[in-house]
């Protein structure tokens, strides 16, 4: 099938990984912060082909994942308001609280709702001008420009009984973050082709100058990754640092421009904090004065709730490469993807939830030999 078949030929696979073995001299630690790349370098095994000098560090780069537990607990607040229908895509509605989660909600009477677009939500707030519609607004900047059209679309056409709970995160700051982290191992990044499919590639060489680290865009097709990570490593090997698109097909350089326009006039930049990491200046978006009134956190006044992580989930040095997850000792008996007690294990694009998808058996083999 095109698009997929010609960025998984094994002939051309292995001949990558040739030229990754044949380059490679010393160790290295590249980071890649996209968790369909996560998910597609467990499922095809990429990391056990590599020399055993390149290491893959999974970082922060699912979007479920990094949405903080207290946003939860205020979704599941708002959602429990009987004056509410709270919808979201599926993945979050099993992402535990700190007690429970929105199924929960939806099965004690709650109306909570699965949509495929946030324009389905506003579809029924005009539907339902009794209910206050809420959606459920997360993700990096590649969700952003829907949720942002959406809420564009609620002001223009007046639709006061809608609004956005939103958790926006943004890829660069947490680039930054993870090179000024004392323990940080990181040599190079591979840079994830969908944000950049939005926001352009300019972002990306002012880091890749200041932390001295090569930072090469790619995809999530098994070619694509081995092509981000044979990029990385000749700059490694040569000393450069360089920003590089291995993922022209998909990535302008400049970004999509009317998304990035309509991002900026709904959103603005504010702090976040990042579920496993802890806050990160300047990392996330929340909506612009203009929105505000969309603005669920402030309609619902849920901003007091706080809640911390558990303390045993050490999700956090999973995701800075300190650990694997298979080192966690809660791995695959406290913490499960049926029972997540971190952010890692949540969805199936995190680090932990892959390692259990396809190296459980494996690892409990090596374990018991
Ligand atoms: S296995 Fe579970 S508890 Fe351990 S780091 Fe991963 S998400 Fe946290």
């Amino acid at each position: 099938m095109k698009y997929l078949d010609e960025f998984s030929d094994p002939d051309l696979a292995a001949r990558l990984l040739e030229q990754i073995h044949a380059a490679t001299t010393r160790p290295w630690a590249i980071m890649e912060v996209c968790g369909g790349q996560t998910h597609s370098i467990i499922r095809h095994g990429i990391d056990q082909l590599l020399p055993e000098d390149v290491e893959m560090i999974h970082g922060p780069g699912c979007p479920v994942c990094v949405t903080p537990l207290e946003i939860i607990d205020r979704a599941l607040a708002i959602a429990a308001r009987p004056d509410v229908v709270f919808c979201s895509f599926g993945d979050m509605l099993r992402v535990p609280g700190s007690s429970h989660d929105l199924f929960r909600i939806k099965s004690e009477g709650g109306d909570v709702r699965v949509v495929y677009s946030p324009l389905d939500a506003l579809k029924l707030a005009r539907e339902n001008p009794d209910k206050e519609v809420v959606f459920f607004g997360i993700g990096f900047e590649t969700t952003a420009p829907a949720n942002a059209m959406t809420v564009y679309q609620a002001k223009r056409m007046g639709v006061p009984n809608f609004s956005l709970l939103v958790s926006h995160v943004l890829v660069p700051p947490a680039v930054a973050a993870i090179m000024e982290s004392p323990t940080c191992r990181v040599q190079g990044f591979l840079a994830a082709g969908h944000v950049c499919s939005v926001m352009g590639t300019a972002e990306y060489p002012p880091l890749a100058e200041r932390y001295r680290v090569p930072i090469v865009v790619t995809g999530f097709e098994p070619l694509d990754i081995l092509e981000g990570i044979r990029r990385t490593v000749l700059q490694l090997e040569s000393g450069r640092h360089e920003l590089e698109n291995a993922y022209a097909r998909a990535v302008p350089a400049e970004g999509n421009l009317p998304a990035k326009a309509m991002l900026q006039d709904v959103f603005e930049v504010t702090d976040r904090a990042w579920r496993g990491i802890g806050m990160i200046p300047d990392s996330g978006w929340r909506l612009s004065e203009r929105y505000r009134d969309f603005d669920a956190e402030h309609r619902f006044d849920v901003r007091g709730i706080h809640t911390a992580e558990s303390e045993i989930c050490r999700s956090g040095e999973v995701l800075q490469g300190l650990i694997k997850p298979h080192e966690c000792a809660a791995f695959g008996r406290e913490c499960t993807p049926r029972n997540p007690l971190g952010a890692t294990m949540v969805s199936s694009e995190g680090a932990c939830a892959a390692y259990y998808t396809y190296r459980r058996l494996e690892l409990t083999e090596a374990a018991g030999a």
